[in-house]
């Protein structure tokens, strides 16, 4: 499959997960030494084209452009490409479950899963700004441990690093579905001590 078609076709199963909205989240694919091709900002991701993303240098210069503007995080994707020889892509979503959990304060832990796929390449990234030289700096920081595999942004969302959008997206959805499965599990815990409560009051 050609590297364009497939960025479009994992933004749409993305779409259809719930896993991004129509205006959140980005992709990335590394090209050369100096280079990657990136999802445009601002343009919805279910209706996305080939055509529409943009080729982009790791300082910002456009090589290809499509018209459209490069997404607003091509500097968190540089940064981490410029650390990381392994990672040939970058998937960024606002996975939600995941987001409600740590915005709850629990922590994304104590599944046997986590332990499978993550090992310890699960981290965290306290909040900047989406789109700051600040979220960029950070994120390529905590990256740059080889393990590094996901990295949950405080307050904002969840960045996967793989050898292929393909691959990436696949460690969002892992990490999404563990975040439900802890999510189910809090739930149906609260409302079950809540009728033990009831029956003993
Ligand atoms: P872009 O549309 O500019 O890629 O922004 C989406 C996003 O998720 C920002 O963090
Ligand atoms: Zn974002």
């Amino acid at each position: 499959m050609d590297i364009k078609e497939e960025i479009v076709r994992v933004f749409r199963v993305m779409y259809e997960r719930y896993m991004v909205s129509a205006l959140s989240g980005n992709i990335s694919v590394k090209i050369g030494e100096e280079g990657m091709i990136i999802t445009p900002s601002g343009i919805h991701r279910a209706f996305l084209r080939p055509e529409d993303l943009v080729v982009l240098r790791f300082d910002g210069k456009v090589l290809e452009g499509s018209g459209l503007k490069p997404s607003s995080e091509w500097r968190m994707h540089a940064e981490i490409y410029r650390v990381r020889d392994d990672v040939r892509a970058i998937v960024h979503a606002h996975v939600p479950y995941t987001m409600a959990l740590t915005l709850a304060g629990i922590e994304i832990s104590g599944l046997a899963e986590i332990e499978a796929i993550f090992r310890e390449g699960l981290s965290y990234a306290p909040y900047r700004p989406p789109g700051s030289v600040e979220l960029a700096n950070i994120v390529s920081k905590i990256a740059s441990k080889t393990r590094c595999k996901v990295i949950i942004l405080e307050n904002h969302g969840a960045v996967a690093l793989g050898k292929s959008p393909t691959e990436a997206e696949a460690l969002l959805e892992a990490l999404e579905e563990i975040s439900r499965i802890l999510f189910l599990k809090t739930t149906l815990k609260g409302m079950i001590e809540n009728i033990h409560n009831r029956g003993s009051t």
